[in-house]
């Protein structure tokens, strides 16, 4: 009976891990997508930028009516300056931090038993 009660242990065993995995990897493609939506965004505050630097020139030399339209770009582009902070802290949030040598501070491969930077025994 031991050996069936190991075989289920085992099974149990996996299906924490794959549970486990795809919860990460859903993780990681929510930061994929996250990164892709910043991406998009930039490229956006670029082009209002690009705009507002017009629309400014133009009204320096005199041309009339573009105010609203530059106040309009600059609230949108705050806007989404702000839609990016907020998604690059959940990004962070959401980015493992890898395990650091309390020694001297090195990054540590996972799991590693000692630092590969100054040799000392890591402790969790
Ligand atoms: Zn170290």
């Amino acid at each position: 009976m031991e050996f069936i009660k190991n075989i289920g242990e085992k099974a149990k065993d996996i299906g924490e891990k794959a549970k486990g995995l795809t919860r990460r990897s859903g993780e990681l493609l929510e930061v994929t997508k996250m990164r892709y939506e910043v991406n998009k965004l930039e490229k956006i505050v670029k082009n209002n930028l690009e705009a507002i630097g017009e629309l400014s020139y133009r009204n320096f030399k005199g041309e009339e009516g573009l105010g609203e339209e530059i106040q309009r770009l600059n609230q949108s582009t705050q806007g989404l300056e702000k839609e990016i902070d907020m998604l690059n802290e959940q990004i962070a949030k959401l980015t493992p931090k890898p395990p650091i040598c309390p020694k001297c501070n090195a990054e540590l491969p996972e799991e590693a038993k000692y630092c590969p930077a100054c040799g000392d025994k890591v402790t969790e």
